[in-house]
């Protein structure tokens, strides 16, 4: 059977949670599961995934999509991939062999960048799963659902990563009030 799990949804969603839970919910065997993550920040643990809970995953960090080959083995069942949506569009060729190998596959990403544009890779792997999981974080302002990250102005020459305290979630409403605020503040 062909499985691919994606967990999806704005900045601070709890996808990296959600994605360690299916992890430790699988009753894979630690030599059946592969866990891997981009290599973006080298201040972070290089082994491990950490998440604002403070819970852990143990990950591979790779640069580019292909280098999950080498890391499966006949033992392999199950691969676990970490903010998804930093690989180029070869992860969705890659997820795709998986697949056809029975490779179950779980991922978690981000959705869409500050400005709701689809990010990277996303929406070609949301055609291609088998199951998407929508997890949503709580708006800034109001408290209320929230699907889409805003950022706060004047931080355009920050890396998109690691930066919590650029972004924050919003609703769509404050996400557009947000934007607007933004669009008047850089035309001034
Ligand atoms: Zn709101």
């Amino acid at each position: 059977m062909r499985e691919f799990t994606l967990i999806h949804g704005c900045m601070f969603a709890g996808k990296t949670t959600q994605l360690i839970g299916l992890y430790n919910e699988s009753m894979c065997s630690a030599e059946e599961k592969l866990a891997v993550k981009p290599l973006l920040d080298k201040r972070y643990n290089a082994t491990t995934i950490n998440t604002h809970s403070g819970i852990q995953m143990l990950a591979h960090r790779i640069s580019k999509a292909e280098e999950i080959y080498p890391l499966i083995n006949e033992m392999t069942k199950e691969v676990y991939i970490d903010e998804v949506q930093f690989f180029g569009p070869f992860i969705v060729e890659v997820i795709g062999e998986l697949m056809m190998n029975q490779i179950k596959v779980v991922a978690a990403g981000l959705d869409k960048d500050y400005m709701a544009r689809d990010f990277g890779p996303m929406a070609a792997l949301k055609k291609l799963a088998t199951q998407k999981i929508e997890v949503k974080a709580k708006c800034h302002v109001c408290n209320g659902n929230a699907t889409f990250t805003y950022r706060k102005p004047g931080n355009d020459d920050l890396l998109l990563v690691g930066h919590t305290d650029v972004y924050e979630a919003r609703c769509e409403a404050h996400w557009i009030e947000g934007m607007k605020d933004r669009i008047e503040s850089i035309s001034q």
